[in-house]
């Protein structure tokens, strides 16, 4: 039976965002609304793209790689930069991913200017070919008689995207400058993966059954929505 309501839902947090790359068949285009960008290593592992979760030192060697399913598989990854985007014109507000070589233009912008907020960006592909050269054209945007909307977490957007359960999803910590999305015990570790890619659906519906029992014991996580900073 439908329910009915004269007042529109009230919406929470919105860690919905849609992921887009550069495709072959025309530009991507918009104004970055973060303030800088956010670089992560993933892997394209059972069909999809999935965080790596090798822990690496402060100059980025690994020092443990067992706890990151697809390293564990020999999977090689690669570093991958993400920005919010609002295109105006369509009303659209989304997460852009390009490799780290195409993202240096956004650095040097970042690096010239102090943020990218405000960065008009035209990502095109050279050629027709899915994995052509990504270039990326930066500009100043002029802001005067354009509202931006505010950035969304772009963590907890990935996080999202990525499966990661809801406990990691507001628990980052901030260790000189990189930040690690913090989560505990093997259960939840290997939680993100969809069902699709297990072999055994009882072993994933026992690891649900175990996150959902986690989750529900930490108060739907909620105590563990802070940011942990060490210095
Ligand atoms: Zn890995």
């Amino acid at each position: 039976m439908p329910t009915w309501n004269t007042r529109l839902p009230r919406r929470g947090t919105v860690n919905a965002f849609e992921l887009k790359r550069c495709q072959p068949t025309g530009p991507t285009k918009g104004i970055i609304t973060c303030n800088n960008l956010l670089c992560c290593d993933t892997h394209y592992f059972g069909g999809r793209t999935i965080p790596c979760e090798r822990i690496v030192n402060e100059h980025g060697k690994t020092i443990d790689d067992s706890r990151c399913l697809a390293c564990r598989a020999r999977q090689p990854w690669r570093p991958h930069a993400y920005v919010s985007v609002f295109n105006p014109k369509l009303h659209e507000h989304f997460i852009f991913e390009c490799t780290d070589a195409a993202a240096q233009p956004l650095e040097e912008y970042f690096n010239a200017n102090g943020s990218l907020r405000g960065c008009l960006m035209n990502a095109y592909r050279a050629s027709t070919r899915p994995n052509g050269k990504v270039t990326i054209i930066t500009s100043a945007y002029d802001l005067r008689n354009q509202h931006l909307p505010e950035p969304p977490n772009i963590i907890a957007a990935l996080c999202t995207l990525w499966r990661l359960p809801q406990t990691a999803v507001n628990t980052q910590v901030e260790n000189n400058g990189r930040i690690t999305t913090n989560r505990d015990g093997d259960v939840l570790h290997e939680f993100h993966l969809p069902p699709d890619n297990e072999g055994d659906p009882a072993m994933f519906q026992q690891r649900r059954e175990a996150v959902l029992t986690e989750l529900a014991s930490n108060g739907n996580g909620q105590q563990h929505a802070k940011r942990t900073k060490h210095s």
